[in-house]
């Protein structure tokens, strides 16, 4: 399975190869409210997203796995940017990010940390599920976010 060649230079930059290659919130967290885990089939990159709350605000958040540059980057982008934040306003950057992924341009009153660094992504449709992936995992995990200590496979 062969993915388009993307213009490197473009998507790449030095932001991105700086998440890529020095990840942050990569550690499990202590106390664990909500957790989620994803996969993109197309590329094989998956993730997994932890977050722990205090009261409506994300009080931490891990985002550990393995795949390709622009997935790991934005789920190293995301960990960076969200703690601290109420639910609401990550719903608003992760749908701004949705938006961005389609073509549109970010809010210019919305900080949304590293993440302009993957504008580029849009222009290549295989891509995009890449950069999204850590985002739709968290919205899974914060959609379900009751402590559970049970696992599922
Ligand atoms: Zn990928």
């Amino acid at each position: 399975m062969a993915l388009p060649t993307v213009q490197l230079d473009e998507i790449y930059r030095d932001v991105v190869l700086d998440h890529y290659k020095s990840p942050r919130g990569r550690s499990s967290l202590k106390v664990v409210d909500a957790r989620a885990e994803g996969f993109n089939p197309l590329c094989g990159d998956e993730v997994f997203v932890e977050l722990s709350f205090d009261g409506d605000r994300i009080e931490d958040v891990s985002v550990q796995g393995r795949g390709c540059s622009i997935s790991m980057a934005s789920g190293s982008m995301l960990a960076e940017l969200l703690p601290g934040k109420t639910r609401k306003e990550a719903g608003i950057i992760l749908n701004a990010f949705k938006a961005m992924m389609h073509g549109e341009p970010l809010p210019e009153d919305l900080d949304v940390g590293d993440l302009d660094a993957l504008t580029g992504v849009h222009k290549f449709p295989v891509r995009i599920k890449c950069a999204l992936l850590a985002w739709t995992t968290l919205e899974d995990a914060m959609s379900d976010s009751t402590p559970s200590d049970t696992k599922e496979n």
